[in-house]
Formats: C-alpha cells, sequence, structure tokens
C-alpha cells in the first residue's frame, strides 16, 4: 500500500458504502494477524508508554498469542526484571519473549567474546546480568567497553571510557537511541545520547551497534520465532528503527502513533486496520531519510 492510501485508510469517511462492507474490511483486517506466522513487536510507544498501557494492546498480544516476541532498545532492565514490571501494569508478557539491547548485548559477549575483558557502563541491573553470565567485568585494560544506558554517567566515566578506546580497546554499543519519550511529554535521554559524547570525544565509530534498526536483535527475533523473514510482520511506532529494521531484513511492518506514516493511532486501531503491512521504507520521512544510505548497502549485499 502506497502512503497515499495508507492515509485514505486512516482518515476514510464512516459513510453508507463504508458501513455497506464493514463485513468484508474485517474479514481482510483479520488477515494480518491470521496469515503472518511471526511478529516482532516494539514496546515503548507501541504497547506501553511510560507507566500505561496503550488502547489495545492487550487485545493485540491476546491475538498474536504464541507467535510474537517483543523487540525493544531498552537496555537499563533485564527482561525478568521487565516482565514483572510489564505485570504490575496489566500487560502480562513471559520474560522470554521480551528481547532487549541491553541484555541482549550482554548475551552477545558471553557468546562471541566470553574470555575478554570488559568495561560495562550501564545500568546495575546489566552489570550484574553481566557477572551472571561469567563475564570478566574489569575498570581498565579491557577488550571491550560495553556502553549502554548509565543514569550514572558522569564527566569520570568519559574520561575512563575514552581512554579505554584511545589505548585500544573496542567500543560495543547497546542501542543507538538519542532519547525516549517521557510520559509527561518530555525526553529521557538514553545510550546514544552518551554514545555521541563518546565517540565525539574519542573520534572512533562503534565497533558495534546492538539495537534497532541494526541486524543483531532481529535476527534474535527471527531465531527465537522460527519464521523466515517473508513470514514475519514487525509492529512498531518508529520509522527510524522499527520500519527500517524491518526492511533491511526483508520483513514487512505496521507502525502505529502520531507519525504521519502510522497505521493506527494505537494498537486498538491496528487490529481493524486492512492493511497486510508494508515492504518499503517510508523515505519521505526526514528521520528515515538519513538511514537511506545504509538501507540501499543492506539492500544490495542482501
Ligand atoms: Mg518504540
Amino acid at each position: 500500500m502506497t502512503e497515499f492510501g495508507r492515509a485514505q485508510n486512516r482518515n476514510a469517511p464512516r459513510n453508507a458504502a463504508t458501513r455497506a462492507t464493514s463485513a468484508s474490511v474485517r474479514a481482510r483486517a483479520s488477515s494480518w494477524i491470521d496469515d503472518t506466522q511471526g511478529f516482532i513487536v516494539d514496546l515503548d510507544g507501541t504497547l506501553v508508554r511510560g507507566n500505561y498501557v496503550i488502547a489495545g494492546a492487550v487485545e493485540l498480544l491476546e491475538r498474536i498469542k504464541d507467535r510474537y516476541v517483543i523487540l525493544s532498545n531498552n537496555s537499563t532492565d533485564t527482561a525478568f526484571g521487565l516482565a514483572t514490571t510489564l505485570r504490575k501494569l496489566g500487560l502480562r508478557v513471559e520474560a522470554d519473549r521480551l528481547i532487549l539491547a541491553g541484555e541482549h548485548a550482554i548475551r552477545f559477549m558471553a557468546e562471541h567474546h566470553a574470555q575478554a575483558r570488559l568495561k560495562v557502563i550501564a545500568s546495575p541491573a546489566i552489570r550484574k546480568f553481566a557477572e551472571r553470565q561469567g563475564l570478566r567485568l574489569v575498570d581498565r585494560d579491557a577488550d571491550f567497553v560495553v556502553l549502554g544506558r548509565d543514569r550514572r554517567f558522569n564527566y569520570a566515566k568519559l574520561n575512563e571510557i575514552v581512554n579505554e578506546l584511545h589505548r585500544g580497546a573496542s567500543l560495543v554499543v547497546t542501542n543507538p537511541d538519542l532519547s525516549h519519550p517521557a510520559e509527561d511529554g518530555g525526553l529521557i535521554p538514553e545510550t546514544g545520547a552518551l554514545m555521541t559524547a563518546v565517540t565525539a570525544c574519542a573520534g572512533i565509530q562503534p565497533d558495534r551497534v546492538v539495537g534497532k534498526p541494526e541486524d543483531t536483535l532481529f535476527l534474535e527475533a527471527l531465531k527465537r520465532l522460527g519464521t523466515r523473514p517473508s513470514d514475519t510482520l514487525v509492529i512498531g511506532d518508529n520509522p527510524a528503527t522499527d520500519a527500517i529494521g524491518a526492511v533491511r531484513l526483508g520483513m514487512r511492518y505496521l507502525l502505529v502513533g502520531t507519525t504521519p506514516y502510522a497505521d493506527a493511532t494505537s494498537p486498538k486501531g491496528l487490529l481493524s486496520s486492512p492493511c497486510l503491512g508494508h515492504a518499503q521504507v517510508p523515505f519521505a520521512s526526514p528521520v528515515a531519510r538519513s538511514w537511506s544510505d545504509s538501507l540501499d548497502d543492506s539492500v544490495r549485499t542482501a
């Protein structure tokens, strides 16, 4: 469906003709749910915002039961801790359905660099998780600096990190987001903001970014679902991470929220959407346009 087609669907008047075809629309609306084998669902802005569950989120997960994972650039919590928090909000999600950037960055290091010396700058929960994985956490002479959202980040830590990198350590960043929305409409600084300070000072780029829109988390999601990209649909709210990450790997996507590219404002609206998902990135989006070169590269090498 084109962008125009999507806008027309969202804004279609509730006239007699529309009502007359409501039965067929409902039949088609169920097809994106029934005809898709696996769903990769974003969390913040898609299912929850701050401390409340977005309209239709519970119903959506009920409809796609046993066929979804939740993929989030969250680098603060472990899956177990976040599942507990979500349950208190009214969203029942098993921990093994949550794939989180911070936790997965640690899993990635445990799998691929088990003997390495790691300087982990992240939340206490993520540092503890790294210790439980048996990784070697050090203050200096690290092989890798793993950078996540550390709410106690300060000048001293910046000084330590850039000198580790200057000495030759590699930089692994959990997620590239600069901020995420606060419940009151403000901004909460994210890992990408810390990364920007580090890379500006050290004059290097990260060796790996784990979170969306990069491939690492999406590939883990496909592995857990056991589905092929062509049978998998991404549901998110961010064209620059959810849509581009999906298209890079050959998956379709649907967006919720208030951007001009959204298929519905909430999961509740998405449940009655006739759209089967999009295979193209909304290149008109200024935020998405900045990723178009890397997307072209990935398409060429796919
Ligand atoms: Mg989101």
